[in-house]
């Protein structure tokens, strides 16, 4: 059995220092990846060992596969642990990493390729009782013939790119005549965003809630899921708020939903950890959405709840352990919520935010968990993802969690750049999430601006007040427009990224 002594991990900021903690308290060494824009991060100085991979842009870094696996092996790693974006879901580089004579920390390079594309997912998991979205389960050659089965299925239906991920390469067409044209927007985007033109069509469920499960399996043929995780609240088809347990599953349709994933995971010979997504319509049908073949932003909220530690767990895998538990052995405890603090404005669309964090505190307390890799005085990188931190909170009970996550966003300090926080607490606060009734619609329907809380208006009010109007007027406007330079700069290069 493969001993791991020294791991490298090809991420960058809060995935790549919660990997490494896991690693430390097992005695494994570690080794981080930086690339220039990131030389003073957290996650660097955390290392035992770190190394620059190149200038700032993801291209000529963190996406570097060879040159990553030549560092590892130049520093005398024996496993690599992608992280989430990045090279995560991407075949060829486990399998480079596995040709090197190093452990891919991670499913097979076969699982990923069967997962990474959405329609090929579909078809491998046709013969294991999942029930799927109804759809077509070829790429789309012939826009007559798609136009067929729309009908077929009834408007509205989304156009989805099989390639697609992180919310992108989405279009929902609404009636008949606008299919052509929608059709071949899908089909560009498509091809400029993931390098592969390929759409197929899905019933636009109105509206569903999101809820993944998370599995586990070892290299021994044993699976087990640690229930789900609901994650409907999401702008731009991307989550930013996300629990678990859900508030509205009965135990049945969360053992039903269990056993479909694990069929899932069956269906391509999964190991390691990975989350089956799906979509429930208001009768609690669920439906097969897509497969990530790695570990998920919001895997925390299953740590809480299951007492697990996922990084380890996978690290133990990967080492070709068998699993230490069973599905017996797994129950839920407590409640746990996960918001997402983004450097992006609620106010504006949620468009990403730049600056520095000039103030920079983080909540404490009982039952509260931060992941991040950031400080005061930092400035956030525009070539990456704009998270700043994971905000978690823990409790015995929705209601208790609900409060104390309330309670931490208060405690945040973050000033210098627009963050999702206020966005959050408006949705912690709402009557509709309370209720847990709430489905993927509910940034659409209830969120307004206007709506945010007004605390920071007050302060604004005052600070005009003292300082006189005129003075504050001017150098708001200075810094508004040199930010909007700036912000212009930034969202096209976050545009340009490639997933
Ligand atoms: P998860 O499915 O784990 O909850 P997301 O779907 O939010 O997470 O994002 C998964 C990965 O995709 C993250 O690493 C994130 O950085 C990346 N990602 C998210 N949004 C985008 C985007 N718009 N463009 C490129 N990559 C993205
Ligand atoms: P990605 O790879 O970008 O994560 P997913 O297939 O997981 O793509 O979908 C992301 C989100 O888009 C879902 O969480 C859900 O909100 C919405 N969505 C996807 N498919 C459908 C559908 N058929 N009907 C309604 N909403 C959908
Ligand atoms: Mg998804």
């Amino acid at each position: 059995m493969p001993e791991i002594k020294k791991i490298l991990v090809a991420n960058r900021g809060e995935i790549s220092l919660r990997i490494m903690r896991s690693a430390k308290e097992m005695g494994i060494k570690t080794v981080a990846v930086f690339s220039e824009a990131d030389r003073f991060s957290p996650h660097v100085r955390f290392a035992d060992e770190a190394v620059c991979i190149g200038p700032p842009p993801s291209s000529s870094s963190y996406l570097l596969g060879e040159k990553i696996i030549e560092e590892a092996k130049n520093l005398g790693a024996d496993a690599i642990h992608p992280g989430y974006g990045f090279l995560s879901e991407n075949a060829s580089f486990a399998q480079k990493v596995q040709d090197a004579g190093l452990i891919f920390i991670g499913p097979s390079p076969f699982s990923i390729e069967v997962m990474g594309d959405k329609l090929s997912a579909k078809q491998a998991v046709k013969d294991f009782g999942v029930p799927l979205v109804p759809g077509t389960d070829e790429p789309i050659t012939s826009i007559p013939e798609a136009k067929k089965i729309a009908l077929e299925i009834g408007y509205p239906i989304l156009i989805k790119a099989s390639a697609g991920g992180g919310g992108k390469g989405m279009r929902i067409v609404e009636s008949e005549e606008d299919f052509e044209e929608q059709m071949q927007r899908a089909v560009s985007e498509a091809q400029s965003a993931f390098g592969n033109g390929s759409v197929f069509i899905e019933k636009f469920i109105t509206s569903p809630k999101h809820i993944e499960i998370q599995i586990l399996g070892d290299q021994h043929g044993n699976l087990v899921y640690l229930f789900e995780r609901e994650c409907s609240i999401q702008r731009r088809h991307q989550k930013v708020v996300e629990e678990a347990p859900s508030a509205t599953l009965t135990p049945e349709i969360r053992e039903a939903m269990g056993k479909a994933a694990v069929g899932v995971a069956k269906a391509c010979d999964y190991y390691g950890a990975g989350t089956v997504e799906f979509i429930v319509d208001n009768q609690l049908n669920f439906y097969f959405l897509e497969m990530n073949t790695r570990l998920q932003v919001e895997h925390p909220v299953t740590e809480m709840i299951t007492g697990k530690d996922l990084v380890k767990e996978q690290i133990l895998i990967a080492s070709g352990k068998p699993l230490s538990f069973g599905q017996d052995d797994l129950q839920i405890n407590g409640h746990a919520i996960e918001i997402r603090v983004y450097a992006e404005n609620p106010k504006n669309n949620f468009l990403p935010d730049i600056g520095k964090l000039s103030t920079y505190i983080r909540p404490q307390g009982p039952g509260v968990r931060v992941d991040d890799a950031f400080e005061k005085g930092m400035d956030i990188p525009i070539y990456y993802d704009p998270m700043i931190a994971k905000l978690i909170t823990f409790a015995e009970s929705r209601e208790k969690a609900i409060a104390r996550m309330i309670r931490a966003i208060d405690e945040y300090q973050i000033t210098g750049i627009e963050t999702t926080l206020s966005f959050c607490r408006f949705v912690l606060q709402h009557e509709e999430f309370i209720s847990g009734k709430f489905d993927t619609k509910f940034v659409e329907t209830f969120f307004e601006p206007k709506k945010l809380n007004i605390k920071l208006t007050q302060e604004e009010t005052s600070i005009t007040a003292a300082l006189g109007v005129m003075i504050f007027e001017k150098s708001r406007k200075n810094h508004q427009e040199n930010k909007e330079k700036k912000l212009a700069a930034a969202n096209s290069n976050w545009n340009k990224r490639k997933h």
